[in-house]
């Protein structure tokens, strides 16, 4: 089982800002920002290349669920960013898709 389906049922302890039936966020064990948040399914889709027609409705959730968090944390105004990595040259380490969830200071890297 990957490390973020035993984050999921709660083999391994993380710090939830936001859990529902079918999503779970926890902050980042090694934060790049001070807001920092990894947004995940429940269910086990190893890559973002994986969607599909069936799952692409994952991608709006997670972002609605950003969004929602960012009011939360008290981002929405100063800003934020979602990453999403793919594949080797993205440097994606968790094979379990997530979508980061960055804010709290300028972001070092424009694209
Ligand atoms: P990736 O590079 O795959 O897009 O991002 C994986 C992220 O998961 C990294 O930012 C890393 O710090 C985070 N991470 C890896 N293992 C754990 C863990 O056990 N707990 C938490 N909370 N984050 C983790
Ligand atoms: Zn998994």
């Amino acid at each position: 089982m990957c490390i973020f389906c035993k984050i999921v049922n709660g083999e391994i302890p993380s710090n939830k800002v936001y859990e529902d039936e079918k999503y779970l966020a926890f902050n980042d064990i090694n934060p790049k920002a001070p807001v920092h948040i990894l947004i995940i399914p429940k269910q086990h889709i190893a890559y973002l290349a994986d969607l599909d027609d069936t799952t692409k409705y994952i991608m709006g959730d997670m972002t609605l669920i950003a969004n929602k968090i960012s009011k939360k944390l008290g981002i929405d105004k100063t800003g934020y960013r979602i990453l999403i990595n793919n594949g080797p040259d993205s440097g994606q380490e968790v094979f379990h898709i997530h979508m980061h969830l960055l804010g709290g200071k300028k972001m070092a890297f424009t694209v």
